[in-house]
């Protein structure tokens, strides 16, 4: 521990200043169960197959009941803005820190639980987790792993004979939840929100960071971070410090960049991108009411309390961007403020450049990049969103067409036609997304108020825009009204024939020879990228639900079968194109408790 400690070895609720860990125990719970473990994860920390047979023992550890030797558990203060608002202290309010452990490796991994108890930063909370919460961010946390995209790993689910009361229903009944805790492994677990504990008052909430004016200890931070986790850049700015910290800023806005942009592409929305839930490693961290996309819609929100979508699907880069914004006003004490604006701008250049390079592997475009990319991947996107494509879905059934003066090539486009068809939205559905808001009476009110004056709209909380927006929904609704099934699929057609003129003109200039075998070549080249970059199974929301409800209920198969499978999201043959896995919006779901 290189970082200043408070020694209170309590978990009273309190302000804690000029420390960034508090020591403090995990609360016991009663009959630890483990509801799954991930053997991968668990191998991290230097668990091995023999030690998981022992299944009671891991159950005691990994619920905190019982402390590994060596284990010295605290937890972790820091701040952060939510919602865009600062907030002043958060902390670890229901996370421990164990310890860490250096594998076979040479590796070094911290060892985290959460859902163990109240810490001195639970505020009014009681630093518990539920069943649901802990499945959802268990399975989370490996799906995004085995997507390839860098995030904190989770290594067990143990439930408890212990119970918290998070609803209640309408009656005044309590909902009794099992207290369930996961374990968490990373190379760390400090954020952004870490580095805001130095804040001075913040203008727009009287807020201040805990640690307000320690400059000294600011910098005991940044230093421990950068030898610990960016060692290269320890060692190229060894006796430049100024440069030494720029140069970190700049590695954690590009990561963050690259992080936002693999999100984008598989369709992953974070739900609650606040500085505190933003890793200084440039790692996905904080699984709470995250969602991927069923149909393509960029104006996605997954958090139910997000109600002006500052999180949603489209806003993510922003935001993240925004973020970076804050952690360099938190590192202002110890870097210039002018400089750290230039490095900033690096940020929309990374991300575009990362972003358009995996949509490009997405697409099967391989050989040559070109600028008019980017328009064709926007078509793309606005051809699902128009004929209400399933995102994951379409990018894998365009594995199903083969390069132009490939064998098969005509017959392969009849089969796109009849699978692409099938992941668009059928016509109920379509109806359902294209309604509008307002009624058809109080809409009409509102444009006559609009003819005769915009104040009076605005008295009702509606801009002139959205009126507008709303009566093209009404024309598009009638349109969609008059049509039968056979005829949206007509109309789908028309869509996606439209940009299959432009995709395959596209693929054309990826040719270069006219040799049959070397375009065959070329073909199997494509379509082994498109499979290792296009998933073929995401955890949708209702896939985690109904393994939440059978664990509910005692069953855990559900969630150690549904990890199995997520484990392997890119596998498959043209078979598995064929036959993707469906969205199935009759299952809600997924909106967090805590
Ligand atoms: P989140 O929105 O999950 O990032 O959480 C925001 C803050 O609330 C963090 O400081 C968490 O530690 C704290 N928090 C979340 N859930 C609980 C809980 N059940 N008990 C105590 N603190 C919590
Ligand atoms: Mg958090
Ligand atoms: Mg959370």
């Amino acid at each position: 521990k290189t970082l200043p400690i408070d020694t209170v070895e309590d978990n009273y609720v309190r302000t804690v200043p000029n420390a960034c860990f508090s020591k403090v125990k995990p609360t016991p719970v009663k009959s630890p169960k483990l509801v799954a473990c991930s053997v991968d994860a668990l191998k991290l920390i230097g668990i091995n197959e023999e030690n998981m047979k022992h299944k009671r023992e891991l159950a005691e550890i990994f619920s905190g009941n019982v402390l590994l030797p060596g284990s010295d558990p605290a937890a972790h203060c820091y701040c952060g803005h939510q919602f865009g608002y600062f907030s002043g202290q958060l902390g670890d309010g229901a996370a421990i820190y164990l310890g860490e452990v250096i594998n076979d490796k040479q590796e070094r991994w911290e060892l985290q639980l959460k859902g163990a108890g109240k810490t001195p930063y639970s505020r009014s909370a009681d630093g518990r987790k539920v069943l649901r919460s802990s499945i959802r961010e268990f399975l989370c946390s490996e799906a995004i792993y085995y997507l390839g995209i860098p995030t904190t790993r989770a290594g067990t689910c143990v439930t408890s004979d212990d119970y918290v009361v998070r609803d209640i229903f309408y009656d005044g009944h309590p909902i009794n939840e099992r207290c369930t805790i996961i374990s968490r492994i990373a190379q760390t677990f400090i954020r952004f929100g870490s580095f805001e504990i130095f804040k001075t008052i913040d203008p727009l909430t009287n807020r201040q960071g805990p640690s307000v004016g320690r400059k000294d200890i600011l910098i005991q931070l940044t230093e421990y971070v950068i030898s610990t986790f960016y060692p290269d850049i320890a060692e190229k700015y060894s006796n430049k410090i100024e440069e030494k910290y720029l140069a970190f800023f700049e590695e954690i806005v590009l990561r963050t960049a690259r992080l936002v942009a693999e999100w984008q592409c598989v369709g992953w929305c974070h739900g609650v991108l606040n500085t505190d839930n933003m890793s200084i490693i440039g790692v996905t961290i904080d699984y709470g009411p995250y969602g991927f996309l069923d149909r393509y819609d960029p104006k996605f929100i997954c958090n139910g309390s997000d109600s002006n979508g500052r999180y949603s699907y489209k806003q993510q880069p922003i935001v993240c961007r925004w973020n970076c914004e804050k952690l360099a006003e938190a590192l202002s004490p110890i870097m210039s403020v002018e400089k750290a604006k230039q490095i900033l701008q690096k940020f929309d250049i990374e991300y575009e450049k990362y972003y358009l390079d995996k949509m490009r592997r997405k697409l099967g475009l391989v050989q040559k990049q070109l600028d008019s990319d980017k328009e064709l991947i926007d078509q793309f996107l606005s051809t699902m969103y128009e004929t209400g494509g399933d995102f994951t879905n379409s990018f894998r059934t365009l594995s199903l067409l083969h390069l132009p003066g490939t064998i098969h090539f005509d017959k392969k486009v009849e089969i796109f036609k009849t699978n692409i068809l099938q992941q668009c939205c059928n016509l109920d559905e379509w109806k359902f997304i294209n309604k509008p808001d307002i009624d058809n009476r109080t809409l009409q009110m509102l444009s006559e108020l609009a003819e005769q004056n915009d104040m009076f709209l605005q008295q009702f909380g509606f801009s002139a825009e959205r009126i507008q927006v709303e009566k093209m929904k009404y024309e598009k609704l009638k349109n969609i009204e008059q049509l039968s099934s056979d005829q949206k699929r007509d109309a789908d057609w028309k869509q996606w024939e439209k940009w299959l003129d432009l995709y395959l003109i596209r693929l054309e200039k990826e040719i270069d020879s006219n040799d049959t075998n070397d375009i065959d070549r070329l073909n199997k080249q494509r379509l082994k990228i498109m499979r290792e970059n296009n998933p073929r199974i995401v955890l949708r929301n209702y896939l985690a639900q109904r393994a939440i409800e059978s664990a509910e209920k005692g069953d855990y198969s559900e969630v150690r079968n549904l990890l199995e499978e997520l484990k392997h999201p890119y596998d498959g043959t043209d078979k598995d194109e064929i036959d993707l896995q469906k969205p199935d919006e009759r299952i809600q779901g997924g909106e967090q408790a805590q």
